[in-house]
This record gives structure tokens, sequence and C-alpha cells, in this order.
């Protein structure tokens, strides 16, 4: 598709719509929507639009639509599969104004919330009320509802309450072609005609923006706590996962590192961790209504844990604890940032028992090249990141990087699983969308962004390559 450029007459028109104060061609402002936290990623849009409301999308998105102009929405820019990135410059549409929590609805445990609200806001909101919404991606403090349910944002809760999708009961959407839509609403049931709902949250931006997300709640759990576990092996902290879940327990997370990501962050702080020597730690957070059962399940876990090769377990009660226990885990990201230079950030799952293997596999692979591979994450799921640094500051090459990448994805797959757990295709995966797919599933995925997106404009270049459109 030949798109048009974004000329002086569509910076007027936009500005009529949203005001000319919420409309960026500033180089240097423009500079801060050229590039999500997806390494080695920056395209520069024409322009950058805010509205505040469903009708000044919409509005946009038809003018858009007329003069064929690439859309790329965002709300916190904190994709990892460069989904926010303009790849095809055009306009920004930038949710960040719609930031509203429009309802909380007590009786139906339902609340009706605006994309741009920030998800440690919501939750914090929410909390006040005595509510919980558990999807709790690592990045809450900046990233958006819009960009949660965009990708079906997971987090470490998954294991125990799903992602995102499982909370959506009812959306708003603005068609490419500015067209108002809505699906669903506060109804715990509904199969009338096709699941349009659950094709748009992890649609990545690429069939229509989202305008309102009606979630169904749950009541806050009033005790949580959190045990951090070191272990000499993976397989060890593996085992220790699969003993809790087989015998009944139900923990709201199991997270680890890998020693390797463990020491890496312990450089970062610049302090000693404890039992840094460790090959893997185990964060398992506990929540519930009764802290006498909590009590009992932790002491239980323990004595489990022990079994297993637990080089100690560490309990956390209090929210300084707490905040303790999960410090390491929340700083990985910095971590490999700073210390480190990260060529690859992938977001793997396999079946939870074939981990060890995963993780013992890429290691070698990355060590091929040169390279080392950071193992962390949801190991209650089975999704494991893996982000790969080259051990000298120039990097790796392009060709060795993707060529590298191949044989992490088929590794993945091998094991049976995929190539992206929750950060999605965007266009970082594009070139392997064919390892996990077959031809044939792309081809009617590309059918339906067509039935959407009749003109391509809506973030173009994600999901599928540019011009491969039906
Ligand atoms: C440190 C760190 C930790 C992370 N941890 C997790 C984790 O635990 N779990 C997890 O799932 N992800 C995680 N992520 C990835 C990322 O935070 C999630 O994908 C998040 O959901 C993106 O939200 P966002 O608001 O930043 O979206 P953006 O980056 O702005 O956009 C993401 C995609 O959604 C589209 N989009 C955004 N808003 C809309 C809208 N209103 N309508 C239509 N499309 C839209 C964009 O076009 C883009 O394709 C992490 C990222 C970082 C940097």
């Amino acid at each position: 598709m030949k798109f048009h450029p974004v000329d002086e007459h569509i910076v007027e028109a936009l500005a009529k719509i949203v005001g000319p104060s919420q409309v960026i061609v500033d180089r240097d402002m423009l500079d801060n929507y050229a590039h999500d936290e997806t390494p080695l990623y920056h395209m520069l849009p024409e322009v950058v639009v805010k509205p505040a409301s469903t009708d000044e999308v919409s509005r946009i998105m038809q003018l858009a639509h007329e003069h064929i102009i690439p859309v790329t929405p965002r709300s916190g820019g904190t994709s990892l599969s460069a989904g926010a990135v303009p790849l095809m410059a055009g306009i920004v549409l930038s949710l960040e104004r719609m930031d509203r929590i429009k309802e909380i609805d007590k009786k139906n445990l339902m609340v009706v919330v605006e994309p741009g609200v920030i998800t440690e806001r919501f939750d914090k909101e929410l909390a006040r009320h005595g509510l919980f919404f558990p999807p709790d991606p690592v990045s809450s403090d900046s990233c958006m509802i819009g960009g949660n349910v965009a990708e079906n944002a997971g987090g470490p809760r998954a294991m125990k309450y799903g992602v995102t999708k499982n909370y959506v009961v009812g959306i708003e959407i603005v068609l490419p072609d500015g067209a108002v839509q809505r699906y669903g609403g506060k109804l715990l049931k509904n199969v009338t005609g096709y699941d349009l709902i659950d094709l748009i949250v992890g649609s990545e931006g690429t069939l229509a923006v989202i305008t309102e997300v009606t979630f169904k709640v749950l009541p806050r759990p009033r005790y949580i706590v959190d045990l951090l576990m070191p272990y000499m092996s993976v397989e060890d902290a593996a085992d220790f996962s699969h003993q809790i879940l087989q015998q009944g327990f139900s923990p709201a997370a199991i997270e680890f590192m890998d020693g390797d990501v463990y020491r890496l962050v312990e450089k970062y702080l610049g302090r000693t961790l404890p039992h840094s020597d460790a090959g893997a730690h185990i964060i398992v957070e506990l929540d519930g209504a009764q802290q006498n059962q909590i009590r009992a399940q932790y002491n239980a876990i323990g004595d489990i844990a022990m079994k297993c090769g637990a080089l100690d377990v560490y309990v956390g009660e209090t929210v300084k604890d707490k905040e303790r226990i999960w410090e390491a885990r929340k700083k990985v990201s910095d971590a490999l940032k700073t210390v480190a230079v990260p060529i690859t950030r992938e977001d793997l799952v396999v079946p939870k028992d074939k981990i060890p293997q995963l993780i013992a596999k890429l290691k070698a692979c990355a060590a091929q090249y040169d390279a080392r591979l950071y193992a962390f994450g949801h190991l209650g799921d089975g999704n494991i990141h893996a982000d790969v640094c080259a051990r000298h500051s120039q990097g790796l090459e392009h060709t060795a990087i993707n060529e590298m990448r191949t044989k992490i994805y088929g590794i993945t797959v091998s094991l049976g699983g995929t190539i992206t757990a929750e950060h999605g295709v965007g266009h970082s995966k594009i070139d392997f969308l064919d390892l996990a797919l077959s031809n044939g599933q792309i081809e009617l995925m590309r059918k339906i962004k067509t039935v959407f997106d009749k003109k391509g404009i809506l973030n173009p270049g994600k999901i599928f390559r540019e011009g491969d459109q039906t």
C-alpha cells in the first residue's frame, strides 16, 4: 500500500479535531514516540495526536482513512515487540489523555475504564474499593490498560488468575474507517455471534483502536505472603514447582530468575544479595482471605521446598519484607539495560516440565554466538523470558542475530512451545512467524486483517510484513 505523507493540511485538520496543543510536530518531542522498549528500534512519526474522546478518535481515523495515512495506536509505549513503533511514520495516535476510570460497579464486580489509565494507578484505585484486577505486567508503573488489552498482557499472577482476556467482558472500538462499535457489556455470559472481543484482545493495534473496556474484577485477597527460595539448579527449582502444584497448592505466582540474572542484578544494585552463587531463585506468592490458611500453606510449601533442595526459605509478610523479596525480580529489566548489552529479548513459552531443558539448550545456543543468555520469568505457567546479551560492546552482526533467533525459536517449538507468550509478534518476530504457524494459519489471519482494515492503515508492518496483505 502506498501511504500519503502528513502535510500541513492534515496537521491543520488534526488540530481542528483535538485542538492545536494536542498535536505534536516538533522533532524533539516526536522523538519520545519513535520507540518503545524493544532494543534497536527507532522511527520518527510525522505527527503525534492526542485525542480525549472516542468521538475524536473516530474523526482522526476517518481523516487517516480518507487520505490513506498510517496510524499507530499507542498507550504506555512499553511494548517489547516494537508494536508501538510507527514503522511507516504517519500518525501516532496516543491514547494517554483518555485516562478516566469511568465506573466502578461494586454490585456487579465490573469496572469501565479508558485505554490511557496506567495499570498501576488502576490497581491502586481498585484497592481503595477492596477490588482486584489480577493481570499484573511487571511494567505496570508505565504501561496502560489500552496496551494491556491490545497485547493481552500477562504477568506473574497469570498462572492462577489467567491473562487480560479472561477479564474483558465489554469493549468499545473505533474501526480503521472511523466507525464506532461496542461489544459485550457487564455480562458474564455472552455467545451472541462470533466472539469479536477475544479477537480484538491481543490484536496488537492492527484491527481497531480500543477506546473503552469493561472488565470483570474480583474481591481483593486480604492476605498476601511471598516466599523467596534459592536452589542450586534450575532442575531442583522446577521440581519444586511441579511438586507444589501436584499437591494441590494454588499460588498466585511462581517467578524465576536463573543464577546469571541474579548475579547481574547484584552487580546493578552494587551490593551483595543472599545466595548469589545459587543456580536459580524462585519467588512464590500466596494469597487468600484467611491469614491462618495462608500461614499453614507457607509452612507446608516451605517443607516441600527444603525436600526439593532449597538452600533457604525467606518469608515476607510485611510490606517491607515483600518489597525486599521482589526487589531483584523487579530490577531485572533495568539491570539488563544498564550492565549488559541486550541484542534480543525473547518471550518464550513451553509446557512447564520442559523449562529446564529449554534453558539449558538456549544457553548452549547463545554461547555458540559468543553471547550470554539470561533466563527469568514465570515458571508457574511455562513462560520464560530469555534476554541474549553480547559479551562485547559492539554487539553482534544482524545476520548472526537472526540465525541465532531462528535456532532459539526452533528449540522452543521442538519442545512443544511457541515464540511469544505475552509480548506479541509486533514487528520483532515477523520474520519468524512461520516457525510457529502454518502458511494456512497465517493466510487466514491476514484475511481477517483485511476484513477490518481494507486500506491497511492501522499499525502497518506489524504481525504481517507490510505489502503481504491479501
Ligand atoms: C520492564 C518490562 C516488563 C514487562 N513485563 C511484562 C509482563 O510481565 N507481562 C506482559 O504481558 N508484558 C510485559 N511487558 C511488555 C509490555 O509492558 C506489555 O506488552 C504492555 O501490555 C504494553 O502496554 P503499553 O500501554 O505500554 O502499550 P504500548 O507499548 O503503547 O502498545 C503496545 C501495542 O498495543 C497497541 N495499542 C496500544 N494502545 C492501543 C489501543 N488503545 N487500541 C489499540 N491498540 C493499542 C500498540 O499499537 C502496540 O501494538 C513488559 C515490558 C517491560 C519494558
